[in-house]
């Protein structure tokens, strides 16, 4: 199937529509449409090889929704027309125990992600959501629910299950007690998710700029971390913080504030984070932990849960050719609180 994208040709170029050839209907495949695709930091780091795995040309793009337009022989769960959503990853070995278990996301064969992975079949890079089309296998394609506002699901496939699941594995529920530090995309959608559930949700964040914003998207406290008086008083407090920054920070101003037992969760940083201090840990049995996305049936929970409380991210929609504009935005965190690119803008081009 021929098709078109933006794709980058290397490290230093801007995104570029690209012609190219998506695979053939295999008979467990689904073949979509793409109508929205959110802007995900992952995607500027893979464009510009900052993590040095990048295969050129690349076209990013993993929160995806999109229309059923061709299903092959063997599928069984959707037909055309159907509305569908498909995240950071489109294979795995669906035999180890991690895929048995429903957490793909760390398939003991590797999990082929939406792009700049190679096909278990070929070996063809994969190419992600920053195009008209896409052809995935039925097992990795979600259902979107109908009453879910389809221009603003797109950043659910990874903003959102990237903090649903943290929040499930440690059980949170009506008053527990969840801090969020940072509130950029994933902090957002952290907010939500956790007031969602019923939790009693603070934001902690550096300076006072996003108090309003948090207030309105569900939270119950802002505190800032540069307070130390306001720090000490959240000493032994929280039950669960979710940090999402994504560059390298410091932990140790916010072990102090879990309660014994607690678990601070990275979901933002892959990389180095400043010396850990352990007398915070030692002395409260307090864990810092990682989380990675989410298995595709905890996803296609969260895209339940979320139609069911009606949460969805603040976004704002752009056109394709948008995009390299919008990658110099991110980089200043100059988003409330996702980009959404309305994939018709491409039909133009093409
Ligand atoms: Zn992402
Ligand atoms: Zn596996």
């Amino acid at each position: 199937m021929k098709t078109i994208g933006y794709c980058a040709h290397d490290q230093n170029s801007p995104l570029v529509p690209f012609t190219f050839e998506r695979r053939a209907l295999r008979s467990n495949d689904v073949a979509m449409e793409i109508l929205y695709s959110g802007v995900c930091h992952s995607d500027l780091h893979t464009a510009r090889n900052d993590w040095g795995w990048t295969t050129y040309p690349n076209i990013p793009g993993h929160e995806i929704v999109g229309r059923v337009i061709e299903v092959g022989s063997d599928v069984s769960k959707y037909k055309i027309g159907d509305h569908v959503a498909v995240g950071c990853m489109v294979d795995s070995c669906q035999e180890c125990e991690p895929c048995h278990h429903h957490e793909e996301q760390f398939c003991e064969n590797g999990m082929t992600q939406t792009y700049n992975s190679p096909d278990r079949q070929t070996g063809d890079i994969t190419f992600g959501g920053f195009s008209k089309h896409l052809i995935v296998r039925e097992e990795f394609v979600l259902n979107v629910p109908q009453t879910l506002d389809l221009s603003r699901v797109a950043p659910l496939l990874c903003a959102g299950i990237t903090t649903y699941s943290p929040l499930k594995t440690w059980n949170v529920t009506k008053g527990s007690r969840v801090g969020v530090i940072g509130m950029g995309g994933l902090g957002h959608m952290a907010v939500k998710l956790a007031a969602g559930m019923g939790a009693e949700v603070t934001v902690i964040s550096r300076s006072e700029n996003k108090k309003a914003d948090a207030m309105e998207l569900g939270a119950d406290h802002f505190l800032i971390s540069e307070n130390s008086d306001q720090m000490a008083e959240k000493a032994s407090y929280f039950d669960l913080i979710i940090d999402t920054v994504p560059v390298k920070h410091d932990l140790n101003p916010y072990t102090p504030l879990l309660k014994i037992d607690g678990t601070l969760v990275l979901v933002g940083q892959i990389g180095p984070v400043a010396e850990p201090l352990t007398t915070p840990l030692i002395m409260g049995r307090r864990r810092i932990a990682g989380s990675l996305i989410g298995g595709i049936k905890e996803t296609q929970e969260m895209l339940d849960f979320c139609a069911e409380h009606n949460i969805l991210p603040e976004c704002e929609m752009i056109r394709m050719d948008e995009i390299n504009h919008a990658f110099e935005r991110m980089e200043r965190s100059d988003v409330h609180y996702r980009f959404v690119i309305d994939m018709a803008t491409l039909e133009a081009e093409a």
